[in-house]
């Protein structure tokens, strides 16, 4: 029996919809990267409208220049775990950023956004506890509960009702872990947090918000959903990543938790693990205070950019994820892959990068051509992007008056 054999579908399908010999979304070589939102892709210029750099830190010259100074003073990596050799200066300023940021007395990095939820969901709810997730939770969110031993029981997506009525089923003595995100990636809808929050804490359950895609950018000082919802000090835990807004790469928990600090000697995905390299870690402390100090400004860019992206397609008949822009993710709802796969190749032939994304990853089966803005990016790049889509759509006959191709 080949072990391989149970792929054999996803290899036949991959083969059916890349038949016609275009590019394949998902091993895209970008060639050069030019600037948060231009890259060179096959020789040709190509505007980056499916990333997850929301507030453009990657190219800032103080970020830059900062990861310069630590890879020349510390080397190119810890080559050792937080709990062992991997422990450096920059380990703890970045961690010290991070509780001033939130305001927080406790701050914890990992190697990734993805160990940080591996992390924190196994290790937080045990035999015994329940993790009460929204169906719509990010895969590491899913793996790290699949990790741990707590029962698990998902509600429906940013439903407040039906989290109580499955909280009310539970034992009132057991320990409850509530888990949420600020912004979902797939469709970039908010979650209402106030609603579900306030349910979660009558039952008695602690909290945690992964706001990976609404650090900085959500909120007056960029703290995410929780605290544009006013409800920071009722949120127990929140992750985040250095993927996204940060502009580099890395995960992190803050909490003000008296006894938080246990973690780092029970949680294997921080311990069994190499910390970040220096370079990373410094790029990182200098991105949040950047994004502390000097936020304001890009998040009202970023917001106009999204209004702007937003209003043309939904003006141009496309089917939106949100009736409104709730984040700085539009995703364009298509009928299906071959149609999505045909757009995305067309969009990159006019000069246009987007996600493809598509279950398992997206919720309800959607197949979705999903941008991501950056504060960065300019009107006419917007236009741009608004552009290629119109002419993306035609390419595939997507029929703009319904989501269903014209030649159905
Ligand atoms: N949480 C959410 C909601 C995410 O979307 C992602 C990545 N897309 C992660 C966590 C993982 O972050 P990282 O890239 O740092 O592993």
């Amino acid at each position: 029996m080949d072990l391989f054999s149970k792929f054999d579908d996803l290899i036949a399908e991959r083969a059916a919809v890349l038949g016609n010999g275009g590019a394949d979304p998902f091993e895209l070589v970008m060639d050069e990267v030019v600037s948060a939102t231009e890259a060179v892709v096959d020789g040709r210029p190509i505007i980056l409208a499916g990333t997850y750099n929301y507030m453009g830190m990657t190219f800032d010259p103080d970020v830059i220049a900062a990861g310069h100074d630590a890879l020349d003073r510390f080397g190119s990596g810890t080559t050792g775990s937080r709990v062992l050799n991997g422990t450096y200066a920059g380990h703890k300023l970045l961690e010290q950023r991070l509780a001033d940021f939130y305001g927080t007395a406790h701050a914890m990095v990992f190697s990734t956004g993805y160990q940080a939820n591996l992390g924190i969901c196994s290790t937080l709810a045990g035999k015994g506890d329940y993790i009460l997730l929204d169906a719509d939770c990010h895969a590491s969110i899913y793996d790290g509960c699949a990790m741990g031993s707590a029962d698990i029981v998902r509600f429906r997506h940013n439903n407040a009702e039906d989290l109580a009525r499955r909280l009310r089923r539970l034992p009132a003595e057991a320990g409850k872990l509530v888990v949420l995100e600020g912004v979902y990636s797939m469709l970039g809808d908010r979650a209402p947090l106030a609603d579900l929050v306030r349910v979660a804490k009558d039952a008695g359950a602690m909290v945690l918000v992964d706001e990976a895609h609404a650090m900085g950018f959500i909120g007056e000082r960029g703290r995410g959903v929780t605290e544009a919802e006013g409800v920071e000090d009722q949120v127990d835990f929140i992750v985040g990543t250095f993927s996204k807004s940060v502009g580099t790469v890395g995960g992190y928990c803050v909490s003000n938790h008296p006894k938080f600090e246990v973690l780092r000697l029970v949680c294997r995905p921080y311990m069994f693990t190499a910390s970040l390299p220096p370079s990373v870690v410094a790029t990182a402390a200098e991105s949040i205070r950047l994004i502390q100090t000097r936020g304001a400004d890009k998040r009202q860019q970023l917001w106009d950019n999204s209004r702007r992206l937003h209003g043309a397609l939904s003006a141009a008949g496309f089917q939106l994820g949100t009736e409104r822009p709730e984040s700085a993710i539009i995703a364009v709802v298509l009928p299906d892959l071959e149609t999505a796969i045909a757009m995305w190749q067309a969009l990159l032939d006019a000069g246009v990068y987007v996600n493809v994304a598509r279950p398992p990853a997206t919720p309800f089966g959607m197949v979705l051509l999903r941008c991501s803005l950056c504060a960065a990016h300019r009107p006419d790049q917007i236009d741009a992007i608004v552009a290629a889509f119109l002419h993306a759509a035609e390419a595939a006959k997507l029929d703009l008056s319904g989501t269903r191709r014209a030649d159905a």
